[in-house]
């Protein structure tokens, strides 16, 4: 047998090595190899079958440690993620153990410490007195600490000497302790402790659905707990935690993002703050030293909580009683790059394996998780009411259209509805949040005269006005030019803005409401360290009076003075060459509205739209789920469309745009060939992103009822094809993202 070894390292090489006679290595072992005329470290990440070969390998030198770095269920999961997906285990393996802990590079900080071992003697004290001055003091320091033990960097420097003698004459020991890199150590956020609520009736309910899951893993089905905005899910997710952790088993908690979700985080931190040090929260931006102590504090059961984003839902936890993922409609727990598994769905597949309960929970469920629970493979739970008794916010919805008509040709941002309803909120002392689908001064260019619009050379998309530096932006690749004083086509000088972002709303507001204060969250204005949270903390403060945002605002954040919501353009979103448009927007409605309200007093949301008659528009406004999944399965199941078929896209991008179409209309052919009975072939199309970064982008579509055979019949057209160098191919199962 031989065994594919990725060495440690930035560049990532991967080589076969055979296994020496006796040597017991599985994948996952951390092994020494020979590696040109030195040595190396590395991770086995497969073991095979040697294949033909005019050319002897090189065997392993040793293995670093007997016990692999992947539990046997991350294993079974790992394969899972590369049959599904269609990708290779190596690509799996390297997300399964991170870089951190790999890489020879990282190992646990230690440090000495001094320990004393047998309590000196008065005489041999005075004794040492006059001779040895130093070994007198560090005796008489040790007798006088508490546990008869001290860092040795304590102790100052220039010691060694005197300690080696103590430690001869047996007077001391000598010991080497690990150290944890704590990410929290600098202790800017003060947790106070969050004692668990008297629970209502519904959640009580769903706790013990909950926690007899947690009871029964072998029969339990995965739950889907559905509540409205502010209906207590948080709530019961930590007393369901804390059932798991009574029963001695550990919790997994998956966000959507850990930046964008710091109140659930603080909550799960507060209410388990008596075991601080067993809650580990694995953030993006960890040290290299930080994520090693962290992945190996999880491995040794230290760490019993675990909270992270998508990644996360690798972290090797011991006896896993639980997982939670919350929000689980949220598009970024797909993966966008190989391996492109969706964090919520691997999820399901380990709780299984372990086996352990599983809650996905939201608001506004993906339809996938919602059919799962039409056809019986969910469990669904349902809290219908908000926790603090408050009713749902009322939602009135405007027409743009009209306005558009009162301000004569310009392009309105605010309704005389919305600054009325700003005013009202400004005077009573109350908070507002205004969302907005777009970052930065977002506005491209149009020429009034003859249609031209400004657009990127790379990415055929338009480019964005920024106006403090007076340039022109790409938010595809980065491409910025000048503003051009006179249309490139027709030379007019009359060049219309259109389209407008948070900065040009953040001066709208500064003129209609000059008394108000008022902070933008975007991804611009937010690339400071700390500047979302010191943002979000002057609103809670109420330091600040209006927030402006874009998705960022729509997570789950929780303001009990925010009394108005007001959704500026509601549109934006659903006219893009995507089946989910609408399902997207009628879940950023609802998350946004949600928002409001959240306190004692009542919430008021006001929708901007142009098309206020569409359905996500019209049942978002009712809070109405059901009223929408049914509307919008119907539509689903007429075009095969998810949840009802899996739809996988295949993509080809090469800088030679003829080439690309080609390798893909080449491919087309041949997956036309055996194609499996009940699979749906889509032709060859331009990506609506034809051009990014500088390559041209084209795609397949595929649908099958059966996310397998697709997968293989991908995989094995592709196995067999060789494609032009300059040509990339790849293909996305389950894709959410078809731009
Ligand atoms: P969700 O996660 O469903 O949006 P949250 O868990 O954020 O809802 O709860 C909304 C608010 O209701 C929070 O302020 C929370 O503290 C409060 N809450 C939750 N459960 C209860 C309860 N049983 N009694 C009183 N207040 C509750
Ligand atoms: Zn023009
Ligand atoms: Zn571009």
């Amino acid at each position: 047998m031989n065994a594919r070894v990725l060495i440690d390292g930035p560049s990532e090489l991967v080589f076969d090595y055979a296994i020496p006679a006796g040597m017991g290595v599985q994948a996952g072992c951390r092994v020494r190899v020979p590696l040109r005329r030195k040595s190396a470290t590395g991770t086995v990440l497969s073991i095979a079958e040697p294949e033909q070969q005019d050319f002897a390998l090189r065997e392993l030198d040793s293995l670093i440690d007997p016990e692999p770095l992947i539990t046997p269920v991350l294993l079974r999961t790992g394969e899972w993620i590369a049959n599904y997906y269609g990708c290779s285990i190596e690509s799996v393996i390297r997300s399964l153990v991170p870089e951190a802990v790999r890489s020879e590079e990282n190992s646990a900080k230690t440090r000495r410490i001094a320990v004393l071992e047998k309590e000196p003697v008065p005489e041999s004290l005075e004794k040492l007195a006059k001779r040895a001055p130093r070994q007198h003091a560090i005796l008489t320091l040790l007798t006088h600490t508490a546990d008869r033990r001290l860092p040795v960097s304590d102790l100052g420097e220039g010691n060694s000497a005197a300690l080696k003698a103590l430690e001869k004459n047996g007077f001391i020991r000598l010991e080497t302790e690990e150290v944890r890199r704590d990410p929290d150590a600098d202790g800017v956020e003060e947790i106070l402790e969050f004692k668990p609520l008297q629970l209502n009736s519904e959640q009580e309910v769903a706790l013990e659905q909950v926690v007899e899951a947690i009871a029964h893993p072998d029969t339990a089905r995965p739950i889907l707990l559905l509540g409205v905005t502010g209906s207590g899910k948080t709530e019961v997710y930590l007393q369901a935690a804390q059932r798991a952790l009574d029963l001695g088993k550990t919790v997994l908690v998956l966000v959507p993002e850990i930046s964008l979700t710091p109140q659930t985080v603080r909550r799960f931190k507060s209410r388990f703050s008596a075991m601080q040090d067993q809650v580990a929260v694995l953030h993006s931006n960890l040290s290299q030293g930080e994520r090693f102590d962290e992945w190996h504090r999880i491995r040794k059961g230290l760490a019993r909580i675990v909270i992270g984003a998508r990644s996360a839902v690798f972290a090797p936890l011991p006896n896993l009683g639980l997982i939670l993922v919350d929000e689980e409609h949220e598009n970024s727990y797909k993966q966008e790059n190989p391996p492109r598994y969706h964090g919520r769905d691997v999820a399901v597949l380990r709780a299984a394996f372990e086996p352990c309960a599983i809650v996905l929970g939201s608001a506004t469920p993906s339809l996938e998780s919602w059919h799962n629970t039409q056809t019986e493979k969910y469990h669904l739970i349902r809290l219908k009411q908000r926790a603090d008794g408050q009713s749902m916010p009322l939602v009135r919805v405007v027409d743009m259209r009209l306005e558009a008509a009162k301000q004569k040709g310009n392009l309105p941002i605010l309704s005389d509805k919305l600054r009325t309803a700003l005013e009202q909120r400004l005077e009573k002392g109350e908070q507002s949040i205004l969302f907005l689908n777009r970052r930065g001064f977002a506005r491209s260019l149009q020429c009034p005269s003859c249609g031209y619009v400004c657009q990127c050379p790379h990415c055929a998309v338009a480019l964005t006005y920024h106006r403090t530096d007076e340039r022109l932006v790409c938010h595809v690749c980065g491409h910025t030019s000048i503003v051009p004083r006179k249309c490139p086509e027709c030379k007019s000088p009359a060049i219309l803005l259109q389209g407008y972002g948070t900065q040009k709303v953040e001066e709208v507001l500064a003129k209609v409401l000059p008394t108000a204060k008022f902070a933008r969250i975007d991804a611009d204005a937010m690339r400071r360290k700390h500047a979302l949270r010191d943002t979000l903390n002057a609103f809670k403060a109420h330091k600040i009076d209006i927030l402006i945002g874009t998705q960022m605002i729509a997570k789950g954040l929780h303001f009990p003075n925010v009394t108005l919501v007001g959704i500026l353009n509601a549109d934006l979103g659903l006219h893009v060459p995507d089946f989910r448009a609408g399902e997207r927007t009628f879940q950023l409605l609802t998350q946004v509205a949600g928002r409001a309200g959240r306190g004692d007093l009542e919430g008021e949301v006001i929708v901007q739209t142009f098309t206020p008659h569409s359905p996500s528009i019209q049942y978002a406004r009712k809070h109405d789920f059901d009223g929408f999944s049914e509307q919008e399965m119907e539509f689903r199941k007429a075009f095969s469309y998810p949840p009802f078929a899996h739809c996988g896209v295949l993509t080809a991008r090469s800088t030679h745009e003829r080439r690309a179409e080609f390798t893909l209309q080449t491919l087309h052919v041949r997956l036309k060939e055996n194609l499996p009975a009940d699979m749906v072939l889509g032709e060859v199309l331009p990506s609506p992103l034809i051009r990014s970064h500088g390559q041209f982008r084209f795609q397949i579509t595929l649908r099958s009822h059966r996310a397998r055979p697709l997968t293989r019949h991908v995989q094995a057209v592709l196995a067999r094809t060789t494609l032009p160098e300059d040509v990339t191919v790849v293909f996305d199962m389950d894709a959410l993202n078809f731009s």
